[in-house]
């Protein structure tokens, strides 16, 4: 057997660094470790101790590395993964995001290298958001359906390169109009206020969605949470005759504070106001139920939680209702908590990693998407079971 968890255990027992295999190897109270080290005086120790006849025990299935691997119930596997990219105008562009230590900035001229570290380890899902001049900004955001902009162009060169890739393209309108919503805006005379246009904004993402069908993308994920926005797309793409192409539905997308370096990232935040018109109250469960079966309804071909980790309870009623898969969108602020805490030595970036990801699958989501993707999947490659 190769065993790499035995390789681990025998790792661990040397290492300075793993403080929790040091602790284990010193505790005289961890049975386990004991037998595990091989002593027979530890064995004999053990069977003089007093047996009580416990009903359960369920440290059987614990105690040891083999035992362990056989009855997992839950495994990271890189076809889940999704990596999501950002692109800009401009050239000779690679520019490391400060909120987000790792992850880039790329103009379309520079996705090459990415795109062949994605072929390297495996990952085979892409989803792109562009990020355009603020001089092309405008109120309806019209360049999420030009042809020239850099979602679109990364599309069909990513195809060119490696067209068996699975590309998504975010829908949404906040990173190209210059108000920095999602949707377009309209003047209630009757409060005297701005509020966002629901009607009018899915004509919007209908040509978005098409540009991005047309420039190849195999799915879209609109992220812009208006009403009906899944059906308007679906149809629109039908009557083009994209009826391959999927929808990916940010289905339960919570104003959470989470998203804070994103915003940083693609230069979309809202010039004014917030985003709680349109996104869901962190505190609405049946809510999300209610946006999730409506999307099912709509046609979605997956639903996504946005964000995953702090709505683990969001995923499992999501892949309780569904039908179809449900995936899992670790956010910005969830990834630079865990690199800022991992670089302050505070906690095992690797562990921690792996942990959020499977607790998310073990909650009900068969698609992951987290900028940590690359390195989840060299993690994969050296050791296949995680
Ligand atoms: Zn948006």
């Amino acid at each position: 057997m190769k065993n790499t968890a035995d390789h681990n255990s025998t790792i661990n027992h040397n290492s300075t660094t793993d403080h929790n295999s040091t602790v284990n190897h010193n505790s005289t109270t961890d049975h386990n470790s004991t037998v595990n080290h091989n002593s027979t005086t530890a064995r004999s120790f053990h069977q003089h101790q007093s047996q009580k006849s416990l009903l359960e025990r369920p440290r059987r299935l614990r105690q040891s590395p083999a035992i362990r691997r056989a009855v997992r119930e839950t495994r990271l596997n890189v076809s889940s993964l999704i990596y999501p990219v950002f692109v800009r105008y401009g050239q000779g562009i690679r520019e490391e995001i400060p909120s987000m230590p790792g992850v880039y900035r790329y103009s379309v001229d520079m996705l090459r290298p990415v795109i062949e570290e994605m072929l390297l380890v495996g990952v085979e899902q892409v989803l792109l958001f562009g990020i355009i001049e603020d001089t092309a900004k405008d109120s309806v955001g019209s360049s999420a359906w030009d042809d020239r902009t850099p979602v679109q162009q990364a599309i069909r060169l990513i195809k060119s390169i490696a067209p068996e890739l699975i590309v998504w393209a975010d829908i949404c309108l906040c990173e190209y109009t210059d108000h920095g919503h999602c949707g377009l805006l309209c003047h209630n005379d009757i409060c005297d206020r701005t509020e966002i246009d629901n009607d009018s904004t899915l004509d919007c993402l209908a040509r978005a969605a098409l540009s991005c069908a047309a420039a190849g993308a195999d799915g879209v994920a609109p992220s812009d949470m208006m009403d009906g926005r899944i059906g308007w797309l679906r149809q629109s793409l039908d009557q083009a005759g994209y009826t391959d192409r999927l929808i990916m539905a940010y289905s339960a997308k919570f104003a959470s504070a989470f998203y804070g370096p994103f915003r940083d990232a693609a230069g979309s935040a809202p010039s004014f106001g917030d985003r709680r018109s349109y996104q869901m109250d962190p505190a609405n469960g049946r809510e999300a139920i209610r946006e999730l079966r409506l999307d099912l309804e709509e046609g979605a071909d997956i639903v996504m939680v946005k964000p995953a980790v702090p709505y683990q309870d969001i995923i499992r009623q999501a892949a309780d209702i569904s039908d179809r898969p449900v995936a899992a969108y670790h956010v910005s602020g969830e990834y630079s908590m865990i690199k800022a805490a991992a670089r302050n030595g505070w906690i095992d970036e690797k562990r921690v990693v792996l942990e959020s990801l499977l607790a998310s699958q073990r909650a009900g989501a068969s698609m992951l998407i987290t900028y940590h993707a690359l390195n989840v999947a060299r993690w994969l490659v050296q050791q296949p079971d995680l």
